[in-house]
């Protein structure tokens, strides 16, 4: 790596452990809820990872997981990884009214502060499922940044609030707000790849395919995409695996070997951007993105 940065990598794990299966994913199948406990037994294995390549990553972790295995959240934080908010219970939000969105995002920070001291500045929404209410209750609550949405692929932008999404009308763009955007990409996610859920994935992928598309990925935006992130988006249930985190580290190793590679935490990345790229004059150039609303 040389001190020019070129593209950004952010290796991010949604430390989701029995949350999901917990909020409906498993029913009342005892079986499929200790799928999530298998989240628990593979955080060590990606802290090793990470420590052996001195690199630092992102952890989005939901309340649930930090009131079930606090001991994990403080190791996450005293290695030195940044810890995001992601949800109380892995609830999807478009289902909630902003009231009680509200209130469990609350308490989502609550459990993190309680388990080990932090305050997230970052967010992904648990299923990347986001309401409308969403981005307005992230400013609310002076978020720095949210890792959900996917309108780039690998250049941040400013999320907005207002649209609207009539169907027999124009879609309305809302106004461009104070919140750094980090696209999401399913192609860059793990777990629809690897795991089978009844009724929910299809799919059980070799790791080669999944790193034949990762690392396509990550070739077009280093050569496309200066200045540019590319926000890798794991889950230890489903990467922590050991072929998995083999393959994980293949890719690790080959992104190391490219000059101006810079891995940071999602914050760093966000926080850099935010302080060269203002809101305002980052709307300047964009007469297409104004504030409307
Ligand atoms: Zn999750």
């Amino acid at each position: 790596m040389t001190a020019d940065r070129r593209l950004s990598v952010c290796l991010t794990f949604d430390f989701d452990a029995l949350s999901p299966w917990a909020f409906g994913m498993a029913g009342d199948n005892v079986a499929a809820l200790s799928r999530g406990e298998f989240g628990a037994v593979a955080v060590p294995r990606i802290l090793a990872l990470l420590e052996r390549h001195e690199l630092p990553a992102t952890f989005f972790i939901p309340g649930h997981t930090a009131v079930a295995y606090p001991e994990l959240v403080r190791s996450i934080r005293d290695a030195g990884h940044e810890i995001g908010h992601h949800g109380w219970v892995h609830e999807p939000l478009s289902a909630l009214d902003p009231a009680r969105e509200r209130e469990l995002f609350q308490r989502g920070l609550d459990a993190l502060e309680e388990a080990a001291g932090v305050r997230p500045v970052g967010y992904r929404a648990p299923n990347v499922d986001v309401s409308a209410n969403t981005v307005e209750i992230l400013v609310e609550f002076g978020m720095l940044y949210d890792a959900s949405f996917s309108a780039t692929d690998f250049e941040p932008y400013y999320l907005r609030i207002g649209d609207r999404w009539p169907s027999d009308e124009a879609y309305v763009f809302g106004a461009t707000v104070d919140l750094v955007g980090i696209p999401f990409s399913w192609g860059l996610s793990d777990f629809q790849y690897f795991e089978f859920v009844p009724g929910v994935t299809v799919r059980q992928d070799t790791a080669s395919a999944v790193y034949e598309i990762w690392h396509g990925e990550f070739e077009w935006a280093y050569a496309n995409a200066p200045g540019g992130v590319f926000d890798l988006t794991m889950h230890p249930q489903a990467i922590g695996r050991g072929h998995r985190l083999a393959m994980l580290e293949r890719l690790i190793e080959s992104m190391k070997a490219e000059d101006g590679v810079a891995f940071e935490r999602v914050r760093e990345f966000a926080g850099r951007w935010r302080d060269e790229h203002p809101l305002e004059e980052w709307l300047a150039g964009r007469p297409m993105q104004a504030r409307r609303g």
